[in-house]
């Protein structure tokens, strides 16, 4: 810690007389030729109340990339080195401060694009995931001990595990709690990863003017996360906190066909990768057959009918359209004056949370890794209460129990592989 030489308090101090977790003021100090270069706060903080658990210390500087360039050349000059990429919370989940599933969140926290999906973020912090990972494992523990008792002395067990009971535990308090946790993924996956909104309509109704539009007033300026990559330059959107990712109109309004843009088989397949449409028809130009048609290819995906151009007639106007279609949530529209947007903006909102039932608070919303991992361990815990039920030798259902824990443990982090840890603290652009 020779840099330490560098600060110079008033009155002056040691730095090994600090006091732990006290902000100190003084300046940073060149001893090379005697120049301040700031005015700081600094602090240390002892292990084990820290970030990482180890010692930490930390310079408050002024800001400005001069400055901090300057002292973080001292500081690197006197022996520090510059941290990886999420190296701290890396620190912090080895020395067991955190779990897996928390520094994810951290992760998630510096990349939410929404105020939702901070929200969900800023939840896992506190370790609610986790904590019903392990209430899980441990009532499989609890099975497992019992089944390990049984298997090592069957005289003073007698029967093994009490079959009735085990199975009804499993199934309240693991492959319940389970399902929930999976069915939560694809409840909330589009706040974690953005709704995927698709704008369909013929040509000229006025798709790239909405998205033009909705560009313009609720982009999100996204940092790419390393490692995803995509056919279609996508936009995210904030409309009321909700992430929504829309394909960007610069293939689509080149020319009248987005079909011909992006092929049949890639418009289809984008539809089918939607989770909301936006099916877009002139209230100035009565419904054709090739409206008729478009809306046979989106009609089972969830849908908003959008009458763009309202502007052009009566007030009480209503787009003559088939009966059928009449159910489907609508929106009257001007995207050229901007009337109607709002209301439609609600409608978005409204069908993605209310549609799936979802309020954020309080509420655990798994990763993908987290649900592949679940969907494993529900898969094995299933077939554990189906061979407890056939009376399967107890040493075979000890194993698949084991590997139900396992699978668990991936989650949190207890028995996660090296390269998994590596990928997902690769994640980090900064040295968090
Ligand atoms: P797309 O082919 O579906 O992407 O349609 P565009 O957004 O390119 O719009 C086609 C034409 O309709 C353009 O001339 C737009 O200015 C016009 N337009 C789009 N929306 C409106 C609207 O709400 N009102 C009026 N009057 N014209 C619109």
């Amino acid at each position: 810690m020779t840099h330490l030489m560098n600060f110079r308090t008033h009155p002056p101090l040691f730095f090994s007389s600090f006091t732990s977790h006290r902000l100190y003021y003084g300046h940073i100090v060149n001893t090379e030729n005697g120049k301040v270069l700031d005015e700081v706060l600094v602090s240390k903080m002892d292990a084990p109340r820290t970030y990482t658990r180890e010692d930490v210390v930390e310079i408050n500087t002024h800001s400005g990339h001069v400055v901090l360039g300057s002292i973080l050349d001292l500081v690197l000059k006197n022996g520090a080195r510059l941290a990886e990429p999420g190296e701290f919370t890396k620190r912090a989940f080895l020395n067991g401060r955190i779990d897996l599933t928390q520094a994810e969140a951290v992760i998630d926290i510096i990349n939410s694009r929404t105020e939702k999906s901070l929200e969900i973020a800023t939840s896992q912090i506190k370790g609610g995931l986790k904590s019903t990972i392990e209430s899980i494992r441990s009532t499989l523990l609890d099975i497992l001990t019992e089944a390990e008792a049984a298997i090592d002395f069957p005289e003073d067990v007698g029967e093994i595990i009490n079959a009735e009971e085990a199975i009804e535990v499993l199934e309240k308090k693991v492959i319940q709690d389970l399902k929930k946790l999976v069915d939560q993924y694809e409840n909330a996956r589009f706040l974690r990863d953005g709704l995927k909104m698709a704008v369909i309509g013929r040509p000229n109704v006025g798709k790239s003017s909405l998205m033009n539009r909705l560009i313009q007033e609720d982009r999100v300026i996204v940092t790419p996360i390393p490692g995803t990559t995509r056919d279609l330059i996508e936009e995210t959107l904030n409309i009321h906190g909700i992430p929504v990712v829309i394909a960007d109109t610069a293939g689509l309004h080149d020319t009248d066909d987005p079909v011909e843009v992006i092929g049949i088989e890639k418009t289809q397949e984008y539809i089918n990768g939607s989770d909301l449409i936006l099916f877009m028809m002139d209230a100035n130009d009565p419904l054709t057959s090739e409206d008729i048609k478009i809306y046979e290819t989106v009609k089972h995906k969830r849908l908003i009918m959008v009458i763009n151009k309202i502007d052009l007639v009566e007030d009480e106007f209503e787009l003559a359209i088939p009966e059928i279609w009449g159910k489907t949530p609508s929106a009257n529209i001007s995207a050229l004056y901007g009337s109607g947007v709002g209301r439609l903006k609600d409608l978005i909102a409204k069908l993605a949370t209310g549609e799936y039932r979802f309020e954020v608070r309080n509420r655990i919303v798994p990763n993908l890794r987290h649900k592949i991992a679940l969907e494993k361990s529900l898969e094995l815990a299933i077939s554990v209460a189906k061979e407890i039920r056939k009376g399967t030798p107890i040493e075979l259902i000890a194993i698949d129990i084991q590997e139900t824990i396992d699978s668990l443990g991936e989650i949190i982090g207890v028995s996660a592989r090296e390269d998994i840890i590596d990928r997902i603290f690769s994640r980090f652009c900064i040295g968090k």
